[in-house]
């Protein structure tokens, strides 16, 4: 891995730039995931690449309902076990959700080569990958259709990081209560999931391990309140103001 000085004003973006290199090398992500970080990239940059009161507030939610669910799953595909392979295996460990490999890009090496990233970083059981145990969501074309029976297909909610907005819908459509981490607010995965994260993944997992772990001690009927509070619309409103804001003031000092 090349080395990269901290000094750099681009160090940390670049790292995760060089993890999502080094995962495509090593066979866990796709090129098009890739395509998918530059755009991520581009959103945080105008977020001016930290967590905003919008994101924090879509943390507190999305820890209350990974909480109060019954059978969550996390679905992961290549980029995500690039970037972030322990802290979401330790997710699913904090609030009980299963892991599922889901790759928008279906590919069995690919899928192979996930599976032992997590494995390696603590992961007991991941789904995904067993064909005697996949079903097909309705109303969705081709393999993205394709889920665990005991995972995505019974969950009552489903934690889709960067994920395409046809599956989003389609998770919708089938009743899923659908948690996602998106850096572009507009999209139509930011749009149709029930809770946004408008945040890096690399920087908001943690918060969100964290914040289950404290939300753990309350009781449900307060986690509830939580959620019914809640107006992912209006939020996600807030990150575009977000930028907004970002971009006048660097309007003025350009
Ligand atoms: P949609 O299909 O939902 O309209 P899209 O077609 O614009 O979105 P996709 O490539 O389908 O984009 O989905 C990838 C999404 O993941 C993008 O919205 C991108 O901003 C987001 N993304 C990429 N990298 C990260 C990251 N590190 N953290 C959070 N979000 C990210
Ligand atoms: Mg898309």
């Amino acid at each position: 891995m090349p080395l990269i000085p901290k000094s750099h004003p681009r160090a940390k973006s670049l790292l995760i730039r060089e993890k999502l290199v080094d995962g495509f090398d090593r066979g866990l992500v796709a090129k098009e995931g890739l395509l998918a970080q530059g755009r991520g990239e581009a959103f945080d940059y105008l977020l001016g690449e930290k967590t905003g009161k919008a994101a924090t507030y879509a943390i507190k939610v999305a820890a209350a309902q990974l909480l109060l669910a019954k059978q969550p799953v996390i679905s992961v595909n290549g980029n995500i076990a690039a970037l972030c392979p322990k802290q979401i295996v330790k997710l699913s460990k904090q609030v009980k959700a299963k892991l599922e490999v889901n790759l928008f890009y279906t590919n069995e090496k690919r899928k192979q080569a996930i599976i032992k990233t997590l494995k390696k970083n603590g992961a007991n059981e991941i789904l995904g990958s067993k064909i005697l145990s996949s079903r097909k969501l309705p109303g969705i074309d081709s393999a993205r259709r394709i889920v665990d029976k005991d995972g995505i297909f019974v969950a009552d909610v489903v934690v889709v990081p960067l994920e395409d907005g046809d599956r989003t819908i389609a998770l919708r459509n089938v009743g899923k209560i659908v948690i996602t981490f998106d850096l572009n607010p507009l999209s139509r995965t930011s749009q149709t999931a029930n809770i946004t994260i408008v945040d890096n993944v690399t920087r908001a997992i943690d918060l969100l391990i964290n914040e289950s772990k404290k939300l753990s001690k309350m009781n449900q009927k307060n986690l509830q309140k939580i959620i019914n509070d809640f107006d992912n619309k209006n939020n996600l409103k807030e990150s575009i103001i977000q930028i907004k804001n970002n971009l006048t003031r660097r309007s003025k000092i350009a």
